[in-house]
């Protein structure tokens, strides 16, 4: 569903979004089956995967990587963009060994060919480093929308909060983090799990922040 303005939500595990400028861009896989779902939609809104300029991984969870393998064999010549932390666990270089464990990284190692840094802006979008849930986790800004697509940074499913921390490396970090993104401001927030936010986005993470 399109939810703002040229950006779509694709409701699947783990949410992925695509938005519509002059270039496309996919942020998140979710799972391996996930990805024929993904791949559905991107039909159904005459995108042919190979148009993607580049598919953004937030982090290297399973339920956010898993159908990226799936997507390359149709998304030929789309760059992958990751964080350089994250990059050597979504390519395999190393394995990812925190929660929740090496052995649900099953995912076929697919290569980065974009390292993302810390404030850099790529595809439209700024880069924010947002470690603790995984170690190399970003956030991405969409400035000209306002918009905040925080990947696993928070989640929204009763309201705005922490991740569990059953699923964050380090719980610290991961507060740390979202005071981070209490100091910007944006409108409106997406969130790898849970409901959009539209309007008032930046003023609900300050009062979360408050809270940690
Ligand atoms: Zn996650």
């Amino acid at each position: 569903m399109e939810i703002l303005k040229g950006v779509h939500l694709i409701d699947v595990y783990a949410n992925s979004y695509v938005l519509i400028d002059d270039r496309l861009v996919l942020i998140d896989t979710s799972s391996e089956p996930d990805a024929k779902t993904i791949l559905r939609y991107l039909e159904k809104a005459k995108i042919r995967p190979r148009d993607l300029a580049t598919i953004f991984i937030t982090h290297v969870h399973p339920d956010h990587v898993s159908g990226l393998a799936r997507l390359k064999q149709d998304a030929t010549g789309t760059k992958v963009a990751a964080s350089r932390v994250e990059a050597d666990f979504i390519s395999k270089k190393r394995v990812y060994d925190g929660p929740p464990g090496a052995a649900h990284q099953r995912h076929p190692g697919t290569p980065v060919d974009v390292v993302l840094e810390d404030g850099q802006a790529y595809d439209g979008l700024k880069v924010i480093y947002t470690p603790g849930h995984t170690r190399g986790s970003i956030s991405l800004l969409d400035e000209s929308r306002s918009l905040l697509i925080a990947g696993d940074a928070a989640n929204n499913e009763k309201a705005l909060s922490t991740m569990d921390d059953v699923y964050n490396v380090d719980p610290r970090q991961h507060r740390e983090s979202i005071r981070k993104l209490a100091t910007l401001h944006f409108d409106n927030a997406v969130f790898g799990h849970g409901k959009p936010i539209t309007g008032g986005a930046s003023a609900q993470f300050v009062a979360l922040a408050k809270r940690l």
